[in-house]
């Protein structure tokens, strides 16, 4: 009865999955903005919604209030090449990202930042899956 209830609540409460997956987006980047290294506030669609990115885990990377605004409506890879705060290691990250790639793109943010630390324990988890399937 207990069980039925529980997935009846998931279902009931997608905010619920949504809320879980935001927090794992921010925790690949300790929390940092992945265009200038600011503390992530906010999710950022890399493609724009405008134009048909979908709200996917390549597709959203943590992104800090300030370039999430300044950014708006436009293709992410082509608004940070005109940042004063371009960095061509973080443009590669978010291409990796954008490829599904997240464990090239971690370690890219982390030779763009080497005070970068991560709580990796969601990472390391999904990679030990991906070994044993
Ligand atoms: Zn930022």
């Amino acid at each position: 009865m207990h069980i039925k209830d529980a997935v009846f609540l998931e279902d009931l409460c997608p905010k619920f999955r949504l809320r879980q997956w935001r927090k794992s987006i921010h925790k690949f980047t300790g929390k940092c903005c992945i265009y200038c290294g600011k503390p992530s506030e906010s999710i950022d669609h890399v493609i724009p919604r405008s134009q048909g990115g979908l709200s996917t885990t390549e597709n959203c990377v943590p992104a800090c209030l300030s370039c999430n605004g300044n950014k708006s409506d436009e293709n992410a890879l082509y608004w940070y090449r005109r940042q004063k705060f371009y960095d061509p290691r973080r443009a590669m990250a978010v291409r990796a990202w954008l490829d599904g790639d997240l464990r090239l793109a971690i370690r890219l943010l982390q030779w763009a930042n080497p005070n970068f630390k991560v709580n990796n324990k969601n990472y390391e988890k999904d990679e030990s899956e991906y070994k044993a399937a």
